[in-house]
């Protein structure tokens, strides 16, 4: 068995163990920022458990051949979303993926149907973080006491906005960045036809997230964020604070946004750092921008400055007060930059 799937070898462990061992747990949590593959993972699983050609639990893999096998129709269904023992939750189309009470509700009563075609049933929720305190009572009631033959995954962005009491009861498993290398791989085989070059640049964008990598191919940014690491880059060339305070605040509060927009300002910063030592490599599209900044920044006022922002990201990542991060982050970087 085991799961094709870059990195993270963690959860891929452990994951691939609970497959062929048949020993599952019933609640898992995949987190980690967007992008980083936590459907896929969770779906890899599914089609492994569910797969018409799977091994008997403990028998020799190698003589079964590889499972999943991607070729019964157990494997076509999930791959197709259309296998009636595998159930998506919280998944919305447009706007972020948030898991609601009335699927929490439907969750508990369908749970304890047997499966219709499979050993098991598979439920995967996305957008467990933004769940209300009535959809984690309702899924808590399930996970307290799951039935048997039940998997359900939780998947999130921001494991700490989950509560302590659901968050408890699931082998928690977290999703990172791969390599600079194993990204460009990935991108190379999941959007062929570009030049070296470019998946090179996009796998260092992205900083090891294949899924922003592909965007960045694709659009030629990593989205959103992307202008607003540059509106950060360009208020801290502004002759006043209020610049850089206000392009804050169009953040809007919002900490996956505040996240990814700050720390595509640092490739920014790093470009700039690199230009003031002698440098030509360049990470960003932002060339001018991190030019002026080399320009008129020492360069390490330019390091104290990203180290503020990397700072700011732990705040962030530990669930600290938006407002009053980027606030304490405004204050510093001004000083940072100004102090005589
Ligand atoms: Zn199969």
């Amino acid at each position: 068995m085991g799961f094709c799937f870059y990195g993270n070898e963690q959860a891929v462990q452990t994951l691939t163990f609970s497959a062929e061992s048949g020993r599952f747990s019933h609640a898992y949590l995949l987190y980690g920022e967007a992008g980083l593959g936590k459907k896929t993972l969770a779906k890899r699983f599914a089609q492994a458990i569910l797969c018409q050609n799977r091994p008997e639990y403990g028998q020799d893999k190698q003589v079964s051949g590889p499972c999943p096998c991607e070729n019964c129709s157990s494997c076509r269904k999930v791959f197709s979303a259309s296998h009636p023992d595998l159930i998506w939750m919280g998944l919305h189309e447009k706007g972020k993926n948030s898991f609601h009470a009335e699927e929490a509700r439907k969750l508990r009563s369908d749970a304890y149907i047997l499966p219709n075609d499979g050993a098991c049933k598979v439920y995967i929720l996305c957008g467990v973080d933004d769940m209300t305190v009535a959809a984690a009572n309702s899924l808590l009631k399930v996970i307290e006491e799951p039935p048997a033959s039940t998997v359900i995954f939780l998947l999130c962005e921001n494991r700490f906005a989950v509560p302590e009491t659901v968050r408890s009861r699931c082998i928690q498993l977290p999703l990172r960045p791969v390599s600079e290398q194993e990204c460009e791989q990935a991108l190379s085989m999941q959007a062929p036809g570009h030049a070296p070059d470019e998946y090179q640049r996009a796998a260092r964008i992205s900083g090891g997230n294949i899924g922003k990598g592909l965007q960045v191919l694709t659009d030629g940014s990593a989205g959103e964020h992307t202008v607003l690491a540059a509106q950060i880059a360009e208020s801290l060339l502004a002759p006043d604070e209020f610049s850089l305070l206000s392009t804050f605040s169009s953040l809007d509060a919002n900490r996956q946004k505040a996240y990814d927009s700050i720390s595509y300002c640092i490739l920014i910063l790093r470009d700039a750092a690199c230009k003031k030592a002698g440098g030509t490599v360049y990470l960003t599209p932002f060339v001018s921008l991190a030019d002026a900044l080399a320009e008129r920044t020492a360069l390490t006022r330019l390091f104290k400055a990203v180290d503020a922002m990397q700072y700011a990201l732990g705040c962030l990542d530990r669930n600290a007060n938006i407002g009053l991060t980027l606030g304490y982050l405004s204050a510093n970087i001004w000083m940072i930059l100004h102090e005589k």
